[in-house]
């Protein structure tokens, strides 16, 4: 979409640190990271959010939830444990209305999170 953030972001129009990519997904480091690392999953095909994933897309999803679980060991994050959120609309709390997953580690976190 091209007023989509998360989507320039794809596209390499604005910039960011990406730490890993391939051809469906992009993980980069979040710009206002809460925790030691906070990494953000997106899928590059925009979806504006968990609602809105079309049932068809539900391999996509289980790509991107394997893949989070691969990128939290290659982020050091397996042994002491993590957390995978995605904030789903005004009360989940979602200000980017591009899926994301966001990935926390590296303290311990809260629960519940207020
Ligand atoms: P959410 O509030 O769940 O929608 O998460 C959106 C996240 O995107 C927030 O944690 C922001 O800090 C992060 N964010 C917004 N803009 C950027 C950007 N340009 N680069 C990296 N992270 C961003």
């Amino acid at each position: 979409m091209s007023d989509c953030i998360f989507c320039k972001i794809a596209a390499r129009e604005i910039g960011s640190t990406v730490v890993y990519e391939d051809e469906e997904f992009l993980a980069f480091r979040d710009i206002n990271p809460v925790a030691p690392t906070h990494v953000l999953l997106i899928p590059k095909k925009h979806v504006s959010s968990l609602l809105e994933v079309p049932e068809q897309d539900a391999p996509l999803m289980g790509r991107m939830l394997t893949l989070a679980a691969k990128l939290a060991g290659q982020l050091g994050l397996a042994e002491d444990g993590f957390r995978v959120v995605i904030n789903t609309g005004k009360n989940g709390g979602q200000t980017v209305e591009h899926l994301h997953f966001h990935l926390l580690g590296g303290r311990a976190l809260q629960w519940p999170p207020g």
